[in-house]
């Protein structure tokens, strides 16, 4: 079994105790708590590419100036797949987007902070072409929303924060990274290129942007006038283009048309480049 859990805070003791969407669990956080806030002081929050672009929109940015001011590049895995956190506050643990009334994003907080005080586990058994979300309870100390006497089933805590929308919006991402992983060796270590494409495609949506409307991509792939008009206008529809090209580039699958015979004939330009380049390199 695979598992893929977007947010555990580093400190986070979690209950290991399953719950599928119609169980109960007791929990309320409110602005009237004591500990109101103190779960943003230390975190540990991985991002998902509709987390990014919900939060490029919010600040007004376009998303290299995001990627650079508010997240840290880690590794998702031993094969160098990239992944984004939270920047914290300059030498603190504490959100960037904290503030004195609370959080400075709260309409468009990532999809982790959402889920808090639940995590989500999907799983892929053993010859099953399907994962399966299911949740626990992350229980930490600073944290009294656990003695609130409020139950609630998982499916409607989920309504109540929103995380529906983003978790459909990031499913198909959140399957290739756990295909990759259930794929291991036989589908090996990625290139560097395709490493860089995964971050572009996955991240940063204005450079894919710039990406697809190159001659170079054109050449290769067949989208109508009405398709490049709606991937320009709509970011949505461009990362969910974008999880579908990561598709095709990572496991071969062939979803966006390709024409005929482009892709060789690339990589015939690319050899005689790389020929004539040693020829006068030799001299
Ligand atoms: S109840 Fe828990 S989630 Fe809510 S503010 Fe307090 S620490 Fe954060
Ligand atoms: S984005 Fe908002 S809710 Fe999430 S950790 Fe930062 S301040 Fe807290």
């Amino acid at each position: 079994m695979n598992q893929d859990l977007p947010h555990i805070t580093a400190s986070s003791p979690i209950t290991p105790i399953r719950l599928d969407l119609g169980d109960s669990f007791q929990f309320s956080c409110h602005r009237d708590i004591a500990c109101f806030n103190k779960c943003c002081q230390s975190i540990d929050i991985q991002l998902t590419p509709y987390d990014v672009l919900r939060l490029t929109k919010r600040l007004g940015l376009n998303s290299r100036e995001f990627l650079f001011r508010h997240t840290v590049p880690f590794e998702m895995d031993g094969h160098g797949v990239p992944g984004l956190k939270l920047r914290t506050q300059d030498e603190t643990t504490q959100c960037g987007f904290l503030t004195e009334d609370g959080c400075g994003v709260y309409e468009d907080r990532p999809t982790a902070c959402r889920y808090y005080a639940l995590g989500l586990m999907a799983m892929r058994k053993k010859d099953s072409a399907t994962d399966e979300d299911s949740y626990f309870v992350v229980k930490e100390d600073h944290c009294l929303g656990h003695l609130e006497p409020h139950t609630q089933t998982v499916s409607e805590y989920r309504q109540s924060q929103g995380v529906d929308v983003y978790d459909d919006l990031n499913r198909e991402w959140r399957q290739i990274i756990l295909k990759k992983r259930s794929c291991g060796p036989t589908v090996g270590k990625p290139s560097d290129r395709s490493l860089q494409l995964f971050f572009l495609a996955s991240y940063d949506l204005d450079g894919f942007r710039d990406f697809i409307n190159t001659p170079s991509f054109h050449e290769v792939y067949e989208i109508s006038p009405d398709e490049q008009e709606r991937l320009r206008q709509d970011d949505t529809a461009l990362m969910r283009f974008g999880f579908q090209f990561l598709k095709q580039s990572l496991f071969g699958e062939t979803i966006i048309p390709e024409r005929p015979g482009a892709l060789e004939k690339r990589l015939l330009r690319r050899e005689e480049r790389l020929r004539l380049h040693e020829q006068e390199a030799a001299r």
